[in-house]
């Protein structure tokens, strides 16, 4: 498989540290808020490449992070009256929900920052031993860039001259450079705190991935992933952080995924210009929205409108169809030869998943990807004819699921039955608390004829297949 490098600009062969084994870290968000759309990308985009890897019999640790303190955490929470804890626990719990409905697994690890302030300060300690980092006076730790400087700017094609050129200062700055970045923040009144040697403070941004990413992986680790704009500064400092403190290679592949605008711009929280995904699934099934990050290769821009996920929606619904129309097609297939037409088809579906399989190995091409499964359920739709040979059938569905399953598309149809099933118990739930036994009546008859009993027990509502 090819992986565009962001370190070295080109498309590289991926070879693995270890064979068979991928490890991977991920920047996650940051929890003071729903995440919108364009966070949405680089979950579903590295949550498709783990499970194209996975696809590929490869054995991966995924690590994605929860940034669950910084000033915008600690500001949100101080309005609500609320702890900071509080508002991560909240966001976090929003975070599995939307993400599940997107087709996000859940990664191997989702390690937050406030549970990893005893490795931040080893690192920044590592750092500090190395001469790399230094403290002033207000509790402050800073990474010293001067003396770093020869690889400084290596991610992003910079150098350390046209950066300080380009930065202001402040009169008063405390830094010693003006690029100089905080690995840890002394303590400002009525802010959270930890003990540390440099007295209470919080942890810097950066420092939280060096550290978690280095627990969970090692010094050195295969691909690191995350929006385009985590390019620089953050994924500049957490290389200059953890191979100033390791003298190791961080991470050997770099993956960026390019922006969701909207009307050409950014999507982003500071702008405003943003839907979240909860707003979304007000309207859509969030599997439309997965739809649509995947219509578009992961590095181009893509952009946001209403049209687009009802065009994105469309598309999905036509593989509900193909898929419903393979079944049915199953039900009734014969145990035969088959015939010229048939042997035709498992040999195109066969060409399809090669496709797919080139597609995806080219820098995740999952454009091309969704294309090679439309052409699969063209193929078969001249094809397939009832009374169709079974072993056709079966070549065309076996294709089909492991296309789809790779993108998370198209739930099988059982989890859609359990996923409709789990909604109308809970529907039934709150019409019994309502008093409104019509409803609760109607319900109860309605999972009997999809083959379900409810029987009401003092623990709440029973459910087992009839
Ligand atoms: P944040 O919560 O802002 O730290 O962002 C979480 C992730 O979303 C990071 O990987 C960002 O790079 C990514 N991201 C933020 N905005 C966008 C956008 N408009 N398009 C694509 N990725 C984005
Ligand atoms: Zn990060």
């Amino acid at each position: 498989m090819k992986i565009f490098n962001t370190m070295t600009r080109k498309k590289e062969e991926f070879v693995p540290l270890e064979p068979g084994k991928v490890k991977m870290y991920v920047c996650g968000p940051t929890v003071y808020n729903y995440f919108h759309i364009g966070n949405a990308r680089p979950f579903v985009v590295f949550d498709t490449l783990r499970r194209y890897f996975e696809h590929r019999g490869y054995e991966v640790t995924f690590v994605q992070n929860f940034t669950d303190i910084d000033d915008k955490m600690i500001r949100r929470a101080n309005e609500e009256g609320i702890t900071v804890k509080e508002l991560a626990d909240r966001f976090i719990a929003a975070y599995f929900e939307d993400a599940k409905l997107l087709g996000v697994r859940p990664a191997t690890v989702h390690p937050r920052a406030t549970e990893h302030i005893p490795e931040i300060i080893a690192l920044i300690e590592r750092l500090e031993k190395n001469g790399l980092a230094y403290p002033v006076a207000n509790g402050d730790v800073y990474f010293d860039v001067q003396k770093y400087r020869s690889h400084y700017g290596k991610l992003s094609g910079q150098n350390l001259d046209d950066l300080e050129s380009g930065a202001r200062i402040e009169v008063d700055d405390i830094k010693h450079d003006p690029m100089d970045f905080a690995l840890w923040k002394g303590q400002k009144t009525g802010e959270p705190a930890w003990k540390s040697p440099w007295g209470m403070g919080r942890p810097g941004w950066h420092i939280e991935c060096s550290a978690m990413s280095m627990k969970y992986l090692g010094e050195t680790f295969d691909i690191h992933g995350g929006g385009q704009d985590l390019i620089f500064p953050h994924h500049e400092n957490e290389i200059a952080q953890s191979e100033g403190a390791t003298c190791k290679p961080f991470a050997r592949y770099w993956m960026h995924n390019g922006f969701l605008n909207i009307d050409n711009q950014k999507m982003s929280k500071s702008l405003g210009n943003f839907f979240t995904v909860r707003d979304i699934r007000e309207k859509y099934d969030l599997e439309a929205v997965r739809m649509f990050l995947l219509s578009a290769q992961y590095r181009s821009p893509l952009n946001f409108s209403q049209e687009q996920i009802a065009q994105a929606k469309a598309a999905l619904d036509r593989m509900y169809t193909a898929r419903d129309n393979f079944d049915f097609l199953e039900e009734g297939a014969q145990e035969r030869a088959l015939n010229a037409e048939e042997t035709q088809l498992v040999a195109d579906a066969k060409a399809c998943v090669e496709k797919f399989d080139a597609a995806m190995d080219d820098d995740l091409n999952t454009a091309d990807a969704i294309g090679a499964i439309f052409e699969l359920i063209k193929h078969a739709n001249v094809a397939l004819k009832p009374g169709c040979a079974k072993d056709a059938v079966d070549a065309v569905i076996a294709a089909f699921k492991e296309m789809t399953g790779v993108l998370g598309l198209v739930k099988p149809k059982e989890e859609e039955k359990n996923a409709e099933v789990d909604a109308l118990v809970e529907a039934r739930a709150q019409a019994r608390k309502e008093k409104n036994w019509k409803e609760s009546d109607r319900i109860r008859d309605q999972l009997k004829e999809m083959g379900y009993i409810v029987e009401d027990t003092a623990q709440g509502q029973k459910v087992r297949k009839a």
